[in-house]
């Protein structure tokens, strides 16, 4: 069951009217995120609003999850709050549009109607929200490049020592260390 899709057929639901609005919750495992996003077994909460126009439906989504992702610093993972709205455009007509699909990337061409993949697009939506580089705080100090503590638990002092070490005189020595070696 948690893997189910939740699937929805625009045509059937908007014989009558124009506007939908629905509130679900998603498993987050029905989303099939890659591998990276993880969460707490909460599901997602989700907002949509369709509105029915000529070509296609106009869709706005808003979200809510709870999401553990890595740090780009420091490589731990952290939950993370996720939330955020979008707005995409639906066109039944894009198929032979090729046009409007470059020029507006918010249009996205409708497949199946009858079979609005809801779960799809909710998975898009959390991937374009997940900022690119993670940080589980602005202050994260990151991983030591040279012995790969993790600076937030373990002040090292690595890069103090490869300062001294990067002195002329250490470099002076560097180099007749290497002659000697290279002489027997
Ligand atoms: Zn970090
Ligand atoms: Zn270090």
């Amino acid at each position: 069951m948690k893997k189910k899709k939740y699937i929805l057929n625009l045509k059937e639901e908007m014989k009558h009217e124009n506007f939908i609005q629905k509130s679900i919750k998603l498993p987050f495992e029905s989303l099939e995120l890659p591998k990276e996003y993880s969460n707490n077994g909460k599901d997602v909460d989700v907002n949509l609003y369709i509105i029915k126009d000529k070509e296609g439906y106009v869709v706005s989504i808003d979200i809510n999850s709870d999401i553990k992702v890595e740090c780009s610093r420091c490589l731990e993972p952290f939950n993370m709050d996720l939330s955020g709205s979008s707005s995409i455009v639906f066109s039944k007509k894009l198929g032979k549009n090729k046009e409007l699909k470059e020029k507006d990337l918010d249009v996205e061409y409708l497949e199946d109607e009858e079979n609005f993949n809801v779960n799809e697009l909710v998975r898009e939506e959390i991937i374009v929200q997940t900022p690119m580089k993670p940080l589980c705080d602005e202050n994260c100090q990151g991983i030591c490049p040279i012995c790969g503590s993790n600076k937030n638990e373990n002040k090292c002092n690595c890069e103090e020592e490869q300062k001294r070490e990067n002195s002329p005189f250490a470099k002076l020595k560097h180099l007749l260390d290497k002659k000697n070696i290279s002489k027997k």
